[in-house]
């Protein structure tokens, strides 16, 4: 019954260090989020000590009825939040949930057209070196060269020459809204399923701040831990429980999956609940907010004088995508100038980069762990200066100065006031 800090005292100076590093930097990674203190308690609880192989009510172990009601809440939040008629709670993580989907509405061979790797989209939506696209035969369509946008009609000319079995809609890296009823009518045209991972933007959808795919998609999957801010994660929904309800339970487990993590479910149950209230939407609305103020400024005449400038103009969403192929910075140099003022931001390929993946000529920006924090309109604003200020002074920034304000940031909205791990 020893402490962490007295078993393992290595450990936890990690958790420590990680504390401080997230509390005095500023995150914008845009796949990352601040969970409330409810869902720590529960994901470092005992229910990690369970085992429930099975669903609520079919379990294969004993002594399930206490996590039964927890996976029974999640479900049922899930479906009421998305207006769906399934959820599974049980991916253990948004990779684990699309190879669930795939699983289900898929056999290994089978052709699977999605936004290529390149453009946006996910390793799990047919990476040559991924299960997807292992097991699959993948085709891809991308981003229009001069747009940057996914234009619908070059999606329906892809779909009827590949012809697949199933069409995925949904994204890593993009800044704009997708047109789900466009993707249906492809989807019935050629005959398809509609998949719509929707891990990044899930927490506009639940907000009512983003169109949602539910209506017109055959099967969501989503992660937990984006946009919505809650454990780290995945989901699937469906709005025809007849038609995928048994093949996407079975798809998981046992298909994907042994026991289910029952901690993270009860966490997500919580995270549902705190997505159906009137904070979570104001919380997503300053997200959003926060994406157009700093794409706003990195389209300002200073910025655009140094080569940088914002993919498609602007944002729909949490994030923006800087394009620094004209800029004297690379992917990496940008990252790493960011960090060294204080912001955590990922380097991202953007579409036709001249430059390698582990180099890079993009920047992706999120605001949702930043309005987890409680960052509005005055703080982003300041925010976007300090980036662009980094962006256009490059090597001869003046870090120090750019560290005071985003310490000026930090300090003025404290992280977990008073948590000690
Ligand atoms: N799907 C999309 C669109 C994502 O962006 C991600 C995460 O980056 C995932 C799935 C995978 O989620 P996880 O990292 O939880 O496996």
């Amino acid at each position: 019954n020893q402490s962490l800090a007295e078993l393992d005292p290595e450990i936890a100076a990690v958790l420590d260090g990680e504390l401080a590093r997230q509390r005095e930097t500023l995150e914008m990674i845009a796949s990352e989020n601040f969970v409330p203190r409810a869902v720590l308690q529960a994901q470092g609880s005992v229910l990690t000590n369970k085992y429930a192989e099975g669903y609520p009510g079919r379990r294969y172990y004993g002594g399930c009825e206490q996590v039964d009601i927890a996976e029974n809440l999640a479900i049922q939040r899930a479906t009421s939040l998305f207006g769906a008629e399934y959820a599974n709670v049980q991916p253990h993580s948004g990779a684990q949930a699309n190879a669930a989907v795939l699983h289900a509405i898929a056999t290994p061979g089978d052709k699977v057209l999605g936004l290529s790797l390149a453009h946006g989209g996910h390793l799990t939506h047919g990476m040559k070196i991924n299960f997807s696209g292992k097991l699959y035969d993948i085709a891809a369509y991308g981003v229009d060269e001069q747009s940057h946008r996914i234009e619908m009609d070059a999606v329906r000319e892809k779909a009827l020459e590949a012809r697949p079995k199933v069409i995925i809609a949904g994204w890593s890296a993009y800044p704009r809204q997708l047109d789900f009823a466009a993707f249906r009518e492809i989807a019935d045209e050629v005959g398809a399923y509609l998949w719509t991972d929707m891990a990044h933007f899930a927490g506009l959808v639940a907000a009512g701040l983003h169109p949602s795919p539910v209506p017109h998609s055959d099967v969501v999957s989503s992660t937990v831990h984006k946009t919505i801010g809650g454990p780290r994660s995945g989901f699937i929904l469906s709005r025809d429980k007849e038609a995928f309800g048994k093949k996407l339970d079975s798809a998981v487990f046992p298909g994907q999956q042994g026991g289910p993590l029952m901690h993270v479910i009860a966490a997500k149950a919580v995270a549902f609940k705190i997505a159906a209230g009137e904070e979570f939407q104001d919380r997503q609305r300053r997200t959003l907010e926060g994406a157009r103020i700093i794409a706003e400024r990195l389209s300002a005449q200073d910025v655009r004088d140094a080569g940088v400038s914002v993919l498609t103009g602007g944002t729909d969403v949490h994030l923006v995508l800087v394009d620094l192929r004209n800029s004297a910075l690379d992917g990496q140099q940008a990252e790493d100038l960011l960090h060294d003022a204080g912001i955590t931001v990922n380097r991202n390929a953007v579409p036709f980069d001249p430059r390698p993946p582990r180099v890079t000529s993009g920047l992706r920006i999120g605001t949702p762990a930043l309005a987890t924090r409680g960052f509005g309109a005055t703080e982003f604003t300041e925010v976007a200066d300090i980036i662009a200020t980094t962006l256009v002074n490059g090597a001869s920034t003046d870090a120090e100065a750019m560290r005071a304000r985003v310490r000026a940031l930090t300090e003025s909205f404290p992280l977990y006031p008073g948590l000690q791990q």
